[in-house]
């Protein structure tokens, strides 16, 4: 078997090897390139060792030999990170992959999830029983990071952030104990968890509250042409703010997918994604409106299963392409910020780009600010310029389009979201926890003095 590159190798190795049942992948190692291969093509980082962890014992002890050996960790959930946190260069590697497993418990109306589970796992087993909590709009991303970071979705605005959903977690921390945080134990711990990201330790399960929601909820799927958008972007503004909480519609510019007519095709189009979180009937009734903020080119407003509403857009986002993005809170959605958006938009680049603005507000908005490590309460809504293409002869062009982008749009910012944040984004942490950043401090101080998890974006000790 090859060596761990002169990094990991000797006793310590030899003691992870006695320790670790999942399988310990090295340089060289069949497996070795898949297993460091993530979301976003453009990261290419190589771990001194993989550990394929089946469960909390194996990762207390690929933690130890990390630290035994003064390596850095990195741990990967759903592998989506933007910014390719989920792989080191020369340290360890946690992969949960095998930790995905979901547990529904539908009196008490909770279900606990490993590590390494995806949405799409998580919604499948809690709509057996027509539950599920706020998750993210991919079904292939991960549950831990993106709860750990916050968590939007199409049940933001009903139910809460994601993280507003999380009732404990098992974790394992620098010193490799397996630890309960919920918030009557550790309560400290459980509230630097709720945004927190993965600064604290390996979370190797999360308990979540449920809610009924579907099987089937009332969606609307509407396009309209990019030459309409100044106008729909102000009626889809008016609609959003008055918007009752079940409510919540995305509006996003995106390539024209293959089912528009042709004359369409090669073009943006403006995309009104969303649903109403309760009853299906009341819900198509208040959609409605939804298809009259122009002339559009094709409208659905009808009963959709959740599970589908939540996987329609994982098509458009292929693991293995090449992604870089910028996107910040909005204070709102004034007309100034509306025409540079569709300036950016007649222009769009790249082959899976989406324009995406999130609506926020809602029972997230509720939450007071210093309730949990997640700060930004009062947002009503999101920018994210997420840009996607194939070609690696295109980064260039790409990557300096999306930063013009973001520069003629970041005068109408709030904030930033850590789990929209890129690998050049180091110096947004700030903007991302903004005022309960020297609270999260303090709790890395007590819980990874020494900064062991330190790839992701960090929170200094
Ligand atoms: C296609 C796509 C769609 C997205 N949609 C949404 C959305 O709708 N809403 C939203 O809020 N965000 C969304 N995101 C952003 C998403 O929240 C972040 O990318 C998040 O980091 C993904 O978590 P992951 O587990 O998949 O990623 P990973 O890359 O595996 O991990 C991300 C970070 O979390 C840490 N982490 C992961 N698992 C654990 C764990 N078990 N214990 C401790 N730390 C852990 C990692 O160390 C890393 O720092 C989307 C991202 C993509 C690529």
């Amino acid at each position: 078997m090859a060596r761990a590159d002169g990094i990991l190798q000797g006793a310590p190795l030899d003691a992870l090897r006695q320790r670790h049942r999942g399988p310990l992948l090295l340089p060289g190692d069949d497996g070795y390139d898949a297993a460091r291969a993530v979301w976003n093509g453009m990261i290419d980082r190589r771990p001194a060792v993989i550990a394929r962890c089946r469960g909390p014992a194996d990762v207390m002890a690929a933690v130890d030999a990390a630290r035994t050996a003064g390596l850095p960790v990195s741990v990967r959930g759903g592998g989506h990170n933007v910014g390719g946190k989920a792989v080191c260069d020369g340290g360890v590697m946690l992969d949960l992959t095998a930790m995905r497993w979901v547990h529904v418990d539908p009196e008490r109306r909770r279900a606990r999830a490993g590590g390494g589970t995806l949405w799409g796992d998580f919604d499948h087993e809690a709509q057996a029983f027509g539950l599920t909590c706020t998750g993210g709009v991919v079904s292939t991303t991960g549950v831990a990071g993106l709860t750990l970071g916050g968590g939007i979705g199409y049940l933001t605005r009903r139910h809460g952030l994601a993280c507003d959903n999380l009732l404990s977690a098992d974790l394992v921390t620098a010193d490799g104990r397996l630890v309960h945080a919920s918030d009557d134990r550790n309560p400290e711990l459980m509230w630097a968890l709720r945004g927190g990201g993965g600064n604290f330790g390996v979370v190797t399960s999360l308990e979540f509250q449920l809610h009924p929601v579907g099987p089937e909820v009332a969606a609307a799927v509407v396009f309209y042409p990019i030459d309409q958008a100044e106008d729909v972007l102000r009626r889809y503004r008016t609609y959003a703010e008055a918007a009752p909480d079940a409510i919540a519609c995305y509006a996003m510019v995106v390539n024209a997918p293959p089912d528009l007519p042709a004359e369409h095709q090669g073009r943006p189009v403006l995309a009104i994604v969303g649903c109403h979180a309760d009853d299906v009937d009341a819900g198509r009734e208040l959609l409605q409106p939804v298809a009259g903020f122009g002339r559009p080119i094709a409208a659905v407003i009808d009963a959709m299963p959740y599970t589908a509403l939540q996987t329609s857009f994982d098509a458009g986002n292929p693991t293995g392409q090449r992604y870089y993005w910028k996107s910040q809170h909005l204070t709102g959605l004034p007309d100034e910020l509306i025409d540079a958006v569709c300036r950016y938009a007649r222009d769009l680049h790249g082959d899976f780009t989406i324009i995406g603005i999130e609506p926020l507000g809602g029972a997230q908005g509720r939450v007071p600010p210093d309730a949990t490590a997640f700060p930004h309460r009062s947002v009503p809504f999101s920018l994210g310029i997420w840009t996607g293409w194939a070609d690696p002869a295109a980064d260039r062009d790409n990557v300096a389009w999306t930063r013009d982008f973001f520069a003629a749009v970041q005068p109408f910012g709030a904030g930033a979201y850590v789990n929209y944040l890129g690998d050049d984004e180091a110096d947004r942490v700030g903007e991302a926890y903004g005022g309960n950043m020297a609270r999260l401090v303090e709790i890395k101080r007590r819980w990874d003095p020494d900064n062991l998890f330190r790839v992701n974006h960090n929170i200094a000790p």
